[in-house]
């Protein structure tokens, strides 16, 4: 394909996993508004947006849907626990390729950005333990819709506001490790990449539709990897004076 206009990457199971901090939280959340231990089991690892989660689980946990207000104050502890199970997780884990590829991509121009069921505070938190926060410029998050199509649709939106014009939609990549993703892709009318780096095969991916499968961010994404050939000669013209401006 040609080179992307711009690449999305979801966050769980693609560029890190917490290690369950986000499922210690929201049980923390519920442990402490209502004094049950809720199971969120089921509603993690699948990409669902947070709002769906936290929806699901309270309705299943508590007996009832959660008016606006229940929501937000179960949403709200959520985020407030964060910070410090990401912190202490032991299984906190940045999967591989990604300290590799993200600089590269940065650096030969691709505009990269995220697209995760989190709420945007929750995913700045998860990716600040890594220090992976400062390679994306944009993003759409669970705080944007409670639908994956639409928040992804938004990111790309606000990829176009910043280069200045609306993206081709067809030359964009959303990467990510569940159907979800895919699906998600192709609601925004881009290509879904799935990366086999998360809880679902390779082929579990091509069967959700799947424009290209990965088996981890090590292997070169479409329509990348000639840039990357393209950009080390001329790189290595260079003398060290002009290097150093580069
Ligand atoms: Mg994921």
């Amino acid at each position: 394909m040609d080179r992307p206009q711009a690449i999305l990457f979801d966050i769980d199971g693609l560029l890190i996993t917490t290690g369950g901090a986000g499922a210690r939280s929201w049980r923390w959340a519920f442990n402490e508004l209502y004094g049950i231990p809720a199971d969120i089991g089921k509603f993690t690892d699948a990409g669902m947006t947070d709002p769906v989660v936290g929806r699901l689980t309270f309705t299943s946990a508590i007996g009832h849907e959660p008016s606006p207000v229940e929501l937000a104050t179960v949403i709200s502890h959520y985020l407030m626990r964060l910070p410090e199970e990401v912190a202490s997780s032991s299984g906190y884990t940045v999967l591989e390729g990604v300290e590799a590829l993200l600089p590269r991509l940065c650096k030969a121009g691709f505009p990269l950005g995220i697209t995760t069921g989190a709420v945007e505070a929750a995913a700045h938190i998860k990716l600040a333990r890594a220090n992976l926060n400062r390679f994306f410029t944009f993003g759409g998050y669970g705080s944007d819709s409670a639908d994956r199509g639409e928040l992804t649709r938004k990111a790309i939106d606000r990829a176009g506001e910043i280069l200045g014009s609306a993206l081709d939609r067809q030359r964009v990549l959303v990467l990510g490790d569940t159907p979800k993703d895919i699906a998600a892709a192709h609601a925004a009318g881009a290509i879904g990449v799935g990366v086999a780096s998360g809880h679902y095969s390779k082929d579990e991916l091509v069967e959700a539709g799947a424009d290209y499968v990965l088996g981890s961010l090590v292997e070169d994404l479409p329509g990348v990897a000639d840039e990357f050939s393209g950009a080390a000669p001329s790189k290595g013209q260079m003398t060290t004076g002009q290097e150093e401006m580069a």
